[in-house]
């Protein structure tokens, strides 16, 4: 077989999307969540939580995709907003007893994995990830079983067991050195689930990469010719693109990077103007970090659609001021993972955290 490929959702029996239904539950839950407060609720949660929080040791760890509330919130209470690599290390690091994490089920995970003595809590653990969705283990067992001389590299935006079943676990903050590393060894390697995110690795790299055909439905919906259109009206403005975006969006951008790094970039650049290909969530910060520059939504493939803003995560949104309260008051929604997994699934992430930690030594620079 020919290992610079990537396999078909029918050579796999995946099914040849994600359920719309799902996408469409998620939504619905996420409108709940957002739904207008009465006078004085919004400020009320807030003192809530922040008081909970204290009261239970606990720390608010939140990704740049959650709301601006969300971030403001764990900005406020000495909690930390992040990417998902930088969540990880930040959990593991910080002495509170509970964990409290704003994102999706994986970034709860991977928090529980690694801090097995803490306590993980998430407003809601049903907020998935359409990368996870898309890489059921067992299937990925059998993927793996086909292929016994790769390496297996997979995506953080993964469950538990398909972690267990890796040799290294990446975000898109650390996937370029690692493979660069692995390729550097000669390894093969097999990659799971972002195909996108796989592919613009195997470009950057020569590295033989078999790529599982997982997406994002969020970044896949990105669409260069509108990017183009609106570069022809702005062209001034610089192309900011996550690269779990299509080829040909990627081949348009100025930078691609991890959230952090697109954040970096829109500080670090001189141009007024940014074209951002990925969770609209990250305005909040990218104003924070360059507030006097205009930061455009790249056009996605729901322009005309019904959804309100149709670059939303689905899953990210389910997290709210309401059910982050609740579940800090009663205590549920505890994030566990069984302990068979956690052992075996807490080798290829803490390598990961190894490699950024020497390589942050090694350079000087912090997560990409
Ligand atoms: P980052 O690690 O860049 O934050 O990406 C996580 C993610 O889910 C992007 O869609
Ligand atoms: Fe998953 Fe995409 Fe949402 Fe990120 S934006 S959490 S990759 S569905």
């Amino acid at each position: 077989m020919d290992t610079t490929e990537t396999i078909t959702r029918e050579e796999l029996n995946l099914a040849p999307t994600i359920a719309e239904e799902l996408i469409e539950q998620a939504r619905a839950e996420a409108e709940r969540q957002a739904a207008d407060y009465a006078p004085g609720e919004k400020e009320a949660l807030i003192e809530r939580i922040k008081k909970l929080l204290r009261e239970q040791n606990a720390v608010l760890v939140a990704h740049y995709y959650t709301s601006d509330d969300l971030q403001q919130l764990a900005d406020e209470t000495g909690g930390h907003v992040a990417d998902s690599l930088e969540m990880a290390r930040f959990g593991s690091e910080h002495p509170a007893t509970t964990l409290v994490v704003a994102g999706v089920r994986f970034m709860g995970e991977t928090a529980k994995i690694l801090n097995p003595e803490k306590r993980v809590l998430m407003p809601d653990p049903e907020a998935t990830c359409s990368l996870d969705l898309d890489c059921p283990p067992d299937m990925f067992s059998r993927f793996c079983d086909a292929h016994p001389d790769h390496t297996v590299v997979v995506y953080a935006n993964t469950c538990a067991e398909v972690k267990a079943r890796a040799d290294w676990v990446v975000t898109s903050g650390i996937a370029l050195p690692i493979v660069r590393h692995l390729a550097a060894d000669n390894k093969k390697i097999l990659w799971a689930p972002d195909k996108y995110l796989g592919s613009y690795v195997r470009s950057r790299t020569g590295c033989e990469m078999l790529l599982w055909p997982g997406s994002c439905v969020v970044h896949e919906k990105f669409k260069a010719d509108g990017i183009l259109r609106l570069k022809q009206q702005y062209p001034d403005a610089a192309i900011l693109v996550h690269p779990e975006s299509p080829e040909d969006v990627i081949a348009l951008a100025d930078e691609v990077g991890s959230t952090t790094a697109l954040i970096n970039a829109a500080r670090r650049m001189e141009n007024r103007r940014f074209i951002v290909a990925t969770e609209p969530g990250i305005f909040y910060k990218m104003k924070e970090a360059a507030p006097d520059k205009i930061f455009l939504e790249a056009p996605n493939a729901g322009v005309g659609a019904t959804c309100e803003s149709c670059a939303r995560c689905p899953w990210m949104a389910m997290n709210g001021l309401r059910n982050l309260a609740r579940t800090l008051e009663t205590g549920d929604n505890e994030i566990l993972v069984e302990e068979t997994i956690r052992r075996e699934a807490v080798r290829s992430i803490r390598r990961m955290l190894d490699f950024a930690r020497k390589q942050t030594i090694s350079t000087g620079q912090g997560n990409a």
